[in-house]
């Protein structure tokens, strides 16, 4: 892990958000969704995101992928401010967005097609990813023949095969059971140390958070702030002995601690 940590300290950051603020007009009125938001992220950083919900989470995830805009300040990524969505950033959403008239591998190629890459590179691309993935026999199916997690397997493999800079994911195991969950984290961790990208991962999972992050970022209680940072220095390849280590177990401890102050502070 050594040589990673230095390569991330030696290049610029990768992702600057500046004093980025979000005020939603709803029937109830003005909603503060982020306030003073300031973060920097490395190059093949894993940052995890927890907080309640409604903290801002989401809000700050769709700014990143260009899908809305901050009310002030901005967000810079590779020193260029966001101006709408971009190939170069892939998201993943808790909701299984896979185009269900494609199969596997048209959906996998579709950001490819839209990136104008040829078709036989595009088939290449498309299979490496789905086989990494562990899909390969399902190149041909509808998405309608695959279970949640294999769904969601898919949409990685869609969000890894355009190779975007940044890699935003919402919630995308939420929905998926704790056996299969648990499974699709080890995936992502290995295709992560396989070929690392730069990733902004937002859960209500604290363990899954220390498991994947190389720094978890607590959001306070609406409205959204950073409350605090925290390095995850466990090394990697991370394995099932991670999750059991008295280490891995006391900075799980200590950041829920931190969430779950904010779960009660959002209560009153
Ligand atoms: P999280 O993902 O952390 O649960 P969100 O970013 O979805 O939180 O929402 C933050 C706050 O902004 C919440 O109070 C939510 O109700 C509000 N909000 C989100 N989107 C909108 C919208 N389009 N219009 C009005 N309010 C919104
Ligand atoms: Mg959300």
């Amino acid at each position: 892990m050594a040589g990673s940590a230095e390569r991330m300290m030696n290049s610029e950051p990768k992702v600057v958000v500046d004093k980025v603020r979000k005020v939603y007009q709803s029937s109830r009125g003005e909603v503060v969704a982020l306030n003073d938001t300031n973060l920097t992220i490395n190059n093949n950083e894993f940052i995890c995101v927890v907080g309640p919900s409604g903290c801002g989470k989401t809000t700050l995830l769709n700014i990143l992928g260009g899908l809305d805009e901050p009310t002030s300040g901005e967000i810079r990524i590779d020193g260029k401010p966001i101006s709408g969505p971009s190939a170069e950033r892939g998201i993943v959403f808790q909701q299984y967005a896979l185009f269900p008239w494609l199969t596997v591998r048209q959906n996998v190629e579709f950001g490819l097609k839209l990136k104008k890459v040829g078709k036989s590179e595009r088939k290449e691309i498309a299979e490496k990813y789905i086989e990494s993935v562990g899909l390969k026999d399902f190149t041909n199916s509808y998405p309608k023949e695959l279970s949640g997690g294999m769904k969601q397997r898919v949409a990685i493999a869609r969000a890894y095969a355009v190779n975007p800079k940044l890699l935003l994911l919402d919630e995308p195991f939420g929905a998926l059971d704790a056996q299969t969950r648990t499974q699709l984290q080890v995936e992502l961790l290995n295709t992560w140390e396989q070929e690392q990208k730069t990733c902004f991962f937002i859960t209500h999972d604290v363990e899954e958070a220390v498991l994947l992050a190389n720094r978890v970022v607590v959001m306070s209680a609406r409205p959204g702030r950073i409350k605090t940072i925290i390095d995850i220095d466990l090394k990697h390849p991370r394995t099932q002995e991670t999750r059991m280590s008295k280490e891995f177990n006391d900075i799980k401890n200590e950041i829920w601690n931190q969430v779950y102050e904010e779960y009660l502070g959002a209560k009153k």
